[in-house]
């Protein structure tokens, strides 16, 4: 059972506590676990290990250090593993120390009341196990701006490509692009440990150039063998300050014999930009010569009411926390139902973010919410693995409408 090599801390200052956590795991096939009863001896154990745990069962009220203070030293630790929270706290409290741990960029696999029951407990770990097939994410690095700027010149970033499909037919409607860097040492580095440092030195048009050259191609060998299939491309507000950002991309089009319409450009505002005239004017164009526009992210990033207003989008995208487990959640359901309704009155396409289970898939549909995106239906994938996957993904579509896969 223990087939992923986990390694389990847990950290509770009660010791029956403790020992009902140790109990429950060793039933579930999890032993040993580390146990510790208070946080500093717990930090310390995980600064000596050169193997940290991948996974911290963890109280949020205890004397001397809280669960919320040890999260926060998890961080200083550079812990690359996942946390489940173990309280007595009432759900709005659990909730909120959730939120604040996924602030500090700590993987949150959810969250369970004392005392937790070995089938609550089996399925926070289960994810961790689909987490882990889905996303073998390295310990964490910081590249320079050399080695980010190397990796672009040397052809080392590659696309990968997320599918989207129609929730009311099944139907494979298009992809996203998300960019990867293949490592020649580090394997597959993602998105997140790059893009920023991208951003911040300058790199970014260089990095998009390369992502919108690699889709167009892409897009135009799919055409060529009968696959019509829109495009997605990440686009980060930088590449919108220079007005021939324009000119490049309807360039590129008109090379490579793919249509604008083909294209969907998707931006998201992560920070508050101080003139937003010259993005306006870009966007604008882009969409005067016919490509499409997405605003990704939404309901997380800075004014995207204002962003909505002002700029002629075709597509909005639920951002994945309003997604997955809205069906079981009162506040996130409301929250995707505004945001649905918003997109609908305005006219535009819904994609859904992050459906990452049946109950997820079930939800957005039952909803009305279009098109859905997430772990669920695929994870991105190679160009090169796409048209074999549809061929799959259409198969078992058609047998079982949709009690998949
Ligand atoms: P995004 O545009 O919102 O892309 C969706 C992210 O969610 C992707 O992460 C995707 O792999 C992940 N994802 C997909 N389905 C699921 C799911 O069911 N559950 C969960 N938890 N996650 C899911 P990825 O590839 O690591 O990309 C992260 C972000 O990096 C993207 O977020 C996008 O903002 C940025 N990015 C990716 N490629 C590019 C690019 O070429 N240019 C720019 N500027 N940004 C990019
Ligand atoms: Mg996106
Ligand atoms: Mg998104």
């Amino acid at each position: 059972m223990n087939d992923l090599k986990m390694k389990i801390l847990v950290l509770d200052d009660e010791p029956f506590m403790l020992k009902l956590l140790e109990h429950i795991l060793a039933d579930l096939g999890y032993a040993p676990v580390l146990a510790c009863d208070n946080g500093q001896t717990a930090l310390e154990l995980i600064a000596d290990s050169g193997e940290p745990p991948n996974l911290i069962l963890l109280d949020i009220n205890m004397p001397q250090m809280d669960g919320l203070a040890f999260v926060r030293h998890l961080v200083e630790l550079h812990f690359s593993g996942s946390v489940i929270l173990v309280s007595g706290e009432d759900e709005r409290m659990q909730q909120a120390a959730e939120k604040l741990a996924i602030a500090h960029k700590i993987s949150v696999l959810g969250h369970l009341h004392k005392p937790p029951t070995p089938a609550g407990l089996g399925e926070l770990i289960g994810k961790w196990k689909i987490q882990s097939r889905h996303e073998p994410r390295k310990d964490r690095n910081v590249y320079g701006a050399d080695e980010v700027r190397a990796a672009i010149s040397g052809g080392e970033l590659v696309n990968y490509y997320q599918p989207k499909v129609v929730t009311s037919t099944g139907r494979v409607m298009g992809v996203e692009t998300l960019v990867r860097w293949r490592h020649p040492s580090d394997g597959l580095v993602y998105p997140d440990q790059f893009i920023g440092v991208a951003e911040a030195h300058g790199l970014i048009d260089d990095l998009t150039k390369v992502v919108l050259k690699n889709a167009f191609a892409q897009s135009k060998v799919w055409q060529e063998s009968g696959l019509m299939l829109q495009m997605s491309v990440n686009l980060s507000m930088d590449n919108l300050a220079a007005l021939d950002f324009v000119d490049m991309v309807v360039g590129m089009s008109t090379q490579s014999g793919v249509a604008p319409q083909m294209m969907m450009l998707e931006v998201t505002e992560t920070r508050l930009m101080s003139d937003i005239r010259i993005p306006l004017e870009i966007l604008t164009r882009l969409r005067l010569k016919r490509f499409r526009l997405s605003i990704d992210d939404f309901g997380i990033g800075n004014s995207s009411l204002a962003q909505l207003r002002d700029i002629p989008f075709d597509e909005l995208k639920i951002d994945q926390s309003f997604v997955h487990g809205a069906c079981s959640n009162e506040k996130l359901w409301a929250m995707f139902d505004s945001c649905l309704s918003l997109a609908k009155q305005l006219g535009l396409e819904v994609v859904a973010e992050g459906v990452e289970d049946q109950a997820d898939w079930d939800f957005v549909r039952n909803r009305g919410c279009d098109i859905a995106q997430g772990y669920f239906i695929a994870k991105p994938m190679p160009g090169a693995e796409l048209p074999e996957w549809i061929r799959t993904w259409d198969q078992s579509y058609a047998k079982s409408r949709k009690r998949i896969p």
